[in-house]
């Protein structure tokens, strides 16, 4: 299925600037460093150049498919406490489509700092789409849930978990892009270090039940990114808004 950006969105700039390696700190100095004033006001309009080339290069899409718990094998502890209570499985994928793929690796080879920012850009927007993805199965769900009988029980979904986050092992994907025919459905395809071509591509696992869940992240102590994560080195974490 096609996924339809709304004609007057933005990739988030913060999570961008992150993604480029701009901490708070940076931005801070940028206030009375002149030097560094201008390199980010450089960097700001790359960043307007490649949003532009991104909404242009993008065709999301994303398949999804709901199976029993005891379906999916889970493997790792937070993605098991997440899913707690649930009875049923959402499995996602999203995709940006090879377009974008082929727009960062041309750009490599002519404007190497336009690349970097518009691959970091492209990892923003694909979370932007499968949250739009999440949104479309949540109404098709209740849609489907609210057709079959009048007085149909409501439904509760938890937020997604991609493998690869919290101690849930990347070889998950293979699992649910599986399930999904993804390959067929999405032209996604995995490699054998499990990394997804195309590579701006999320798949996800959400927990569904008849009665309100909340699911659990992760905990830093637990995740496999904490040596790397760039928000435990400001003292942030993922998850909570950073407003
Ligand atoms: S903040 Fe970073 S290390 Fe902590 S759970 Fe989130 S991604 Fe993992």
């Amino acid at each position: 299925m096609d996924i339809r950006f709304p004609s007057d969105s933005k990739l988030n700039r913060d999570t961008w600037l992150r993604l480029l390696g701009v901490s708070e700190a940076h931005l801070k100095r940028a206030e009375t460093d002149d030097k560094m004033h201008a390199a980010l006001e450089r960097l700001q309009e790359q960043m307007e150049e490649a949003e532009g080339l991104l909404f242009e290069a993008a065709r999301p899409a994303f398949a999804y498919a709901v199976l029993a718990a005891e379906d999916l094998p889970v493997q790792g502890v937070s993605l098991a406490k997440h899913l707690e209570g649930c009875d049923r499985l959402v499995l996602s994928a999203v995709t940006l489509g090879h377009d974008v793929d082929e727009l960062i690796s041309v750009t490599q080879s002519e404007k190497i700092a336009l690349s970097v920012v518009i691959d970091c850009g492209a990892s923003v927007m694909a979370e932007l789409a499968a949250n739009l993805a999440e949104e479309q199965i949540c109404d098709e769900l209740a849609a489907d849930a609210t057709g079959a009988s009048s007085d149909a029980t409501p439904l509760y979904m938890t937020e997604r978990f991609s493998p690869g986050y919290g101690d849930s092992p990347l070889e998950m994907q293979a699992q649910v892009l599986d399930v999904l025919d993804a390959e067929q459905q999405l032209g996604i395809t995995l490699s054998k270090g499990f990394m997804m071509s195309p590579s701006k591509s999320i798949t996800g696992i959400m927990g569904l039940a008849d009665h309100p869940v909340t699911g659990r992240l992760a905990t830093c102590a637990e995740c496999v990114l904490r040596d790397k994560c760039p928000l435990i080195k400001e003292g942030k974490r993922c998850g909570v808004s950073q407003g």
